[in-house]
């Protein structure tokens, strides 16, 4: 099978982690007989610097023509005093809202070779976690009307969050889709004890209950939401939510697996063109330094491979790959233990591509 792939490295760690993500899907070329058209665009940062916009025309347009798109991070201290209107970020929401990704998969699974790197005790832990997080992505708060005005001699600041019922409706068909072929267990989270969207997302996600008498359904509140996570990780299988809370939640849940490095995400459309990303930022602390945990980005293709290629076996391959390479006892810097191989980014890359 033939795909292209339009890559966007971005800033910071972003060229990095790519560029070990690469050397993986080349060798799973190499391996199942596909071959892999890669079209390099900027964003974010280095697209300001060059172009003056965190992402040009012909550059979304790339995105929209692929079967895919692999994005590392943007974004550093470089460009935060940059205007509203092309700051890195804005790349990003942009490429998300034109190519239509309005579901966010985020994967939260805790390797047993990582065990000790969680900061949950052993006994709440239990036998690993693998809980998946369902983000409506294009809706809410970060897509509402904003503005700040000066009211009474002070500034007044307002961002609104609006959510429509198809809006609802579809992020909530993905997820109990995927919550039948997991666990068949759904959560979907809100606070419809406050918000009006919620009482929406509530009532929406109810009568999509009845389609799906298979799937075990409950509502919870965010903010118990986020206790569970830390209390009972494991009682989740599917939680669904919208775009702010699931952007807050999946960053803690990737917490509990001992590294922001290691967790990947797919963001898709009603078509099979999706974009796919580790959840982590641009680290700039630790660009350049050939230090970055590349797994994040690596799982991300497979989960592209899975997704939107449909190549089942090639994604599982790059899973166990990660698996041999962890058993080994290689680790980058931000999952490193005692007695373990400290492992470079492109050290990583190599060893995982190898395995496969
Ligand atoms: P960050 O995720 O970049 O970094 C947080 C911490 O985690 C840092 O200490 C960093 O070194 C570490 N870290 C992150 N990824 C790692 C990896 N693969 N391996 C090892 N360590 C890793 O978050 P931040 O520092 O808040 O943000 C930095 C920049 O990234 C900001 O400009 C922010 O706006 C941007 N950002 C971009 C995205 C994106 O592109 N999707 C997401 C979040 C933040």
């Amino acid at each position: 099978m033939n795909k292209k792939i339009t890559v966007l490295p971005g800033d910071g760690i972003g060229p990095e982690i790519v560029a070990e993500a690469i050397k993986v899907l080349d060798r799973v070329a190499e391996k199942f007989d596909h071959s892999f058209d890669y079209t390099y665009v900027d964003i974010g940062g280095c697209s300001i610097d060059k172009f003056g916009t965190p992402i040009t025309d012909e550059g979304m347009e790339k995105c929209k023509s692929a079967d895919s798109v692999l994005l590392g991070a943007v974004g550093g201290p470089k460009w935060d005093t940059c205007p509203p209107a092309i700051r890195p970020e804005k790349a990003l929401l942009a490429v998300r809202k034109e190519l239509g990704l309005f579901a966010n998969l985020r994967p939260t699974r805790l390797f047993p070779q990582l065990a000790d790197a969680s900061p949950l005790k052993k006994e709440i832990v239990g036998n690993g976690i693998d809980l998946l997080i369902v983000r409506e992505l294009t809706g809410g708060v970060y897509f509402g009307e904003r503005r700040t005005e000066e009211v009474n001699g002070e500034l007044v600041a307002t961002d609104i969050m609006p959510y429509s019922e198809h809006e609802i409706e579809r992020i909530g068909r993905v997820a109990f889709e995927t919550a039948m072929k997991r666990g068949k267990k759904l959560a979907s989270v809100d606070k419809a004890n406050v918000l009006d969207t919620s009482r929406l997302w509530r009532k929406t996600m109810h009568r999509l209950a009845e389609e799906y008498p298979e799937v075990e359904y409950s509502d919870i509140l965010v903010d118990n939401t986020a206790m569970q996570l830390i209390k009972n990780p494991t009682q989740f299988d599917v939680l669904v939510t919208e775009n702010m809370f699931g952007d807050i939640l999946s960053d803690e849940a990737s917490m509990l697996t001992g590294s922001i490095g290691m967790m990947p995400s797919a963001s898709l459309s009603s078509g099979t063109l999706g974009m796919y990303e580790p959840i982590h930022g641009s680290a700039p602390d630790i660009a350049g330094m050939n230090i970055a945990n590349p797994i994040g980005t690596i799982l991300s293709a497979a989960m592209m491979l899975r997704y939107s290629f449909d190549m089942a076996a090639e994604a599982d391959a790059i899973e166990a790959a990660v698996n041999a390479v962890l058993d080994e006892g290689c680790r980058t810097g931000d999952i490193m233990q005692e007695g373990m191989k400290k492992t470079s980014c492109s050290e990583m890359g190599d060893l995982v591509a190898e395995r496969i």
